[in-house]
């Protein structure tokens, strides 16, 4: 989805942090990896993307310790050509969105996450440290979006989407997904501790999705508040089928098929790729968050 050239943006929406070059300092190993899992898993607040199970840490070993400048990301025409300055607008453009949507829809003020952007060996948290291997994650005890850059040719190298602007968006929506469930208090009221196909993990993961929607439902109408114009413009079918498509390869069947492993609904996080997707698409079509509550439908309706 691309970005309106008029609109303003502020490079300082994002905080950025470089850690060294990743797999230098900790030796890169999966167990390494699989340890920061476990370590935000029980402290809550993690967002697996399921890479963690392929991760060898050697796959993105070209990802080094240089600085991440968003100096320049103050223009539509700086999102639509860096991914750090998309990621600059696209906060921007949901804080925008939630602004509006969260008090009308729900009731409630919308207070705007932070966002890290980061590279490296790992990132520290008030949910623990998390290796890159993890993916993007919200932890909710500091209220952050944690994005690793390295993990959209990820994305595209491990799990096969697309690293478009719309799918990198979708993934920054989705845990901004998270960040609305804990200021409706979802993220203290549900146990995300178990798993499987209708476990409350996989319904808190749908749900984010289906809020990720929503944003896209609003994004091209919603006004930039120091330029009175959309953020975005309105997206094609072609776009918006890349972020089904990165919404689908995300799905923990395909996942689990990709790293050799059987399908194992028992073991599931986030839901299936067909979940992922249809949710994905009521928010989008419906710009409902009631028609969101992936908490009221029965397990064979997720
Ligand atoms: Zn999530």
């Amino acid at each position: 989805m691309s970005f309106n050239s008029g609109i303003e943006l502020d490079p300082d929406r994002v905080s950025t942090r470089s850690t060294g070059r990743r797999g230098a300092a900790i030796g890169g190993g999966s167990v390494v990896a699989v340890i920061a899992v476990m370590l935000l898993s029980q402290l809550t607040g993690v967002d697996l993307t399921g890479l963690v199970s392929q991760d060898d840490g050697g796959s993105a070993a070209q990802t080094g310790s240089s600085s991440i400048d968003t100096s320049m990301c103050t223009t539509g025409e700086a999102a639509n050509t860096y991914t750090q300055c998309r990621m600059v607008a696209t906060a921007e453009s949901l804080d925008a969105v939630w602004g509006e949507q969260l008090p009308a829809q729900d009731g409630r003020a919308y207070a705007k996450p932070d966002f890290v952007l980061w590279n490296g060996n790992q990132v520290s948290t008030a949910c623990g440290s998390a290796s890159s291997a993890v993916g993007p994650f919200y932890c909710p005890g500091d209220s952050t979006v944690y994005l690793d850059m390295s993990f959209f040719s990820d994305m595209e190298s491990q799990l096969g989407a697309n690293d478009t602007p719309l799918a990198e968006e979708y993934i920054v929506a989705h845990e901004f997904g998270h960040h609305i469930q804990n200021l409706q208090g979802t993220m203290s009221k549900t146990d995300r501790s178990g798993t499987g196909a209708d476990s409350d993990s996989v319904r808190t993961e749908l749900q984010a999705d289906c809020y990720a929607g929503t944003w896209v439902h609003y994004a091209s109408t919603t006004i930039d508040p120091e330029t009175g114009k959309p953020f975005l413009n309105k997206p094609g079918d072609e776009e918006i089928q890349t972020a089904l498509d990165a919404a689908s390869a995300v799905g923990d069947d395909h996942i689990q098929q990709r790293s050799g492993a059987g399908v194992d609904s028992d073991s599931w996080t986030h839901g299936s790729s067909e979940s992922r997707v249809r949710w994905f698409k009521t928010g989008l079509e419906q710009g409902d968050l009631s028609a969101c509550n992936t908490f009221a439908v029965a397990a064979s309706q997720l």
